[in-house]
């Protein structure tokens, strides 16, 4: 049931408390995650294959676990016990990031005599090559003592012969840290497993069915996210590159403290709308040791362990593999709502799992930002700015910048359309062809480039069309979920939702994958080439996230019809 209180802009205080829980969750998730991949590969020494592999694996299974989260949220936790229970995990896990060690080493033998490489030029013994500066981009290495190979050995102080002499390298590991690390990694996926579903839930949870403010309460929801994302890629990624890692990511796990605080303080005000549906049920004996409460905390030690076991072992994990746990997860979603739900609700689920499978192709574009399109803004754009070189990442800030801005005047948009707002299943579509529409306009600029560096405005604008699609898949989506499944399965779905999103997460980056191209110690080879590569790329999922958009469009009268006057 929903409530009255319009204390909070309009809105239950409530929501103040879960827009500053969440906001802190997201300044600890993205404060972390905009460090990963770089400490993966500057500090551990991991190769870019295994660092970026790893963070698909990472940013996938904290999605993934959610489904878990939601499920035992619905059937004995309540959703309050289980986001508090989520964010302790997280503090654990963010904290136990800060313990970075002294990092890897790697041993380069020549001629018998052992050398220490250094990218930064730090330490001085005789024993130690020192790479520093631009020479840095003239070396590569590979990370298991295999091969090496030296453009221009001249150029790093070494014998001309070694180019092709006999060498080996190796990498040495303090085990200890990362293992620390795995153990963080999986903390931080069991504890959104637990917190990030069920937050969404509560949020719906404070109006009543038919209450007007529940899109407009997502929205101010959606843009604490964005506020959190937002000051953490800004203020973790200058501590984490500038003073040290640790510092980075102690502040994650400080603002995710703080978080915790929050929820724990702001209880009250959720005024019993996430309690356990059976508190009596939470103390019933398990096994005749546990209590049921007691082993929905248990299982998430069983999370983790997987979870640990699976990002370690990121490689092997066949994509065939993932695309089967999609579908088959799927079907048995299907096959619940029909089998458990009928009439009304049953119509208004399936409907929700349209909802849950069209965000797909969005995210499966919009997460370039993070892999593809980081670095070709970092390769192939000219990111001179008011004089200075922009760092690429820095241009990650701009999607949760465009966020604060566009969603409230978005949200007025709809009001003011009145009846020709268009309904959720349109908005959907809208969103999946920005996504397309913001690779065709970024194609503009590489065709406008000539044989030079793309324009910056360009990733200004991709950021910004994808942004405003994101605004008609993401929060809107959220809303939808929490209408249209039913009370006692909306975590479910809900964990549901974020599954698929972390599948994408997975599907974009098979596809940055396929954007492969031909470097030469980190830098590009032949310009030309990489931008015909990019091109062609983006052209493909343009087209045919435009064409889906379009059956979308077709199709929404069906699902608006299914959805049951829950728009
Ligand atoms: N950016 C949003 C968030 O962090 C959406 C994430 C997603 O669904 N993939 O909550």
């Amino acid at each position: 049931g929903g409530e009255t209180d319009t204390s909070f802009f309009g809105h239950p205080k409530g929501l103040a408390v879960l827009f500053f829980t969440e906001m802190w969750e997201r300044f600890s998730y993205y404060g972390m995650r905009g460090l990963l991949v770089i400490y993966l590969t500057q500090h551990f020494l991991f190769s870019d294959e295994r660092s970026t592999v790893m963070y698909g694996a990472y940013t996938a299974l904290v999605y993934v676990m959610t489904i878990i989260g939601g499920t035992l949220a619905d059937r004995y936790l309540g959703q309050r016990k289980a986001v508090t229970f989520g964010a302790i995990l997280l503090v654990l896990g963010h904290f136990g990031m800060a313990f970075e060690g002294a990092g890897s080493r790697e041993i380069l033998t020549y001629q018998g005599a052992e050398y220490q490489v250094t990218l930064d030029g730090r330490g001085g013994d005789a024993n130690q090559l020192i790479v520093s500066g631009d020479a840095s981009s003239l070396i590569s290495f590979s990370e298991d003592g295999g091969t090496m190979r030296i453009e221009n050995p001249e150029a790093v102080g070494l014998p001309a012969e070694i180019a092709t002499g006999d060498y080996e390298t190796r990498i040495e590991q303090e085990q200890l840290y990362v293992n620390i690390l795995y153990l963080s990694l999986a903390l931080i996926i069991a504890g959104v497993g637990y917190l990030k579903a069920n937050i969404s839930t509560i949020v719906g949870a404070l109006y009543g069915f038919g209450d007007k403010r529940r899109d407009s309460g997502f929205t101010i929801f959606y843009m604490g996210i964005n506020l959190g994302s937002f000051l953490a890629s800004l203020a973790c990624g200058y501590l984490g590159i500038v003073h040290g890692w640790k510092y980075g990511f102690g502040l994650a796990g400080i603002g995710m403290l703080l978080g915790l605080i929050v929820f724990l303080v702001g209880q009250p005000w959720l005024k019993g709308h996430a309690e356990p549906p059976n508190p009596e049920k939470l103390k019933e004996k398990v096994l005749g040791i546990f209590n049921v409460e007691v082993m929905c905390y248990l299982t998430g030690i069983i999370i983790i362990a997987v979870s640990m076991l699976l990002v370690m072992n990121a490689q092997l994990i066949p994509e065939w593999f993932v695309g089967m746990l999609g579908v088959a997860t799927f079907i048995f979603l299907i096959g619940y709502s029909i089998a458990k739900l009928k009439g009304d609700e049953r119509s208004r689920m399936l409907a929700a799992l349209y909802f849950i499978i069209a965000q797909m192709p969005f995210w499966a574009l919009f997460e370039q930002a993070g892999s593809s399109l980081n670095l070709f803004t970092d390769r192939l754009v000219d990111r001179t700015m008011f004089g200075m070189p922009v760092p690429a990442p820095v241009f990650q800030s701009l999607n949760a910048g465009f966020i604060f801005i566009f969603a409230p005047i978005l949200a007025w948009v709809w009001i003011k359309l009145g009846k020709y707002n268009p309904s959720t299943p349109v908005k959907f579509a809208f969103g999946v062809f920005l996504a397309g529409l913001g690779f065709l306009a970024l194609n503009a600029g590489i065709a406008s480039s000539g044989t030079g560096l793309v324009a910056v405005y360009f990733v200004f604008l991709i950021y910004w069309i994808h942004t405003m699609g994101e605004l008609m898949v993401s929060p809107v989506g959220l809303s939808a979920v929490t209408k249209l499944a039913p009370a006692r399965v909306v975590g479910m779905a809900m964990g549901s939702w974020f599954l698929y999103s972390g599948l994408s997460n997975y599907l974009a980056g098979v596809i940055a994958s396929s954007t492969g191209v031909e470097t030469l110690g980190g830098q590009i080879t032949n310009i030309a080439a990489a931008k015909e590569t990019y091109a062609m790329v983006y052209t493909n999922i343009a087209y045919v996230s435009m064409g889906l958009a379009v059956v979308m469009l077709l199709i929404s009268p069906i699902i608006k019809k299914a959805m049951r006057g829950a728009d």
